[in-house]
């Protein structure tokens, strides 16, 4: 695909000081219960567009935060040290993707979550899309995998 064509997602923290840009259609978007993200954002889940980090450039300074994920995985959120806007998160698997959360686009709503992920986290207040594929866990795609 020409490059030119492709869309261009840009977004940034509340306060202004980090800005970024994803280019092309995202791997996935999805909400995800676990507690992790439940703790994290203070909601009842977190959405976020996955997309190749050779597809993302980030401007400004971000704190990091690592934690380890119940499956293992070790997953480092970037957040805005001046306002705390969780801008994006990596995974150690798999590696070379970054989860930017969704409500941080200055236009998010052309991209519509296809999954819902930890939905055996869910609390009751959380009223969601029953129309789009619920997985219990982490699902065992592939992101480029199809
Ligand atoms: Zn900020
Ligand atoms: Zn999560």
């Amino acid at each position: 695909m020409n490059k030119q064509k492709m869309p261009i997602h840009q977004g940034g923290c509340h306060c202004g000081s980090v800005r970024y840009q994803a280019t092309g259609k995202p791997v996935i978007v999805a909400h995800c219960h676990c507690r992790d993200c439940q703790r994290l954002s203070g909601a009842g889940h977190s959405t976020g567009a996955m997309f190749a980090v050779e597809n993302f450039r980030l401007e400004g300074p971000v704190s990091e935060y690592a934690l380890d994920a119940d499956n293992g995985n070790r997953v480092t959120k970037a957040f805005c040290p001046t306002c705390g806007s969780q801008i994006l998160g990596r995974n150690s698997g798999p590696t070379g993707y970054v989860t930017v959360s969704l409500g941080t686009l200055d236009d998010s709503s052309a991209l519509l979550p296809q999954v819902a992920i930890f939905a055996r986290n869910r609390k009751p207040w959380d009223i969601m899309d029953e129309k789009i594929a619920n997985f219990d866990g982490q699902p065992g795609w592939k992101p480029g995998g199809g």
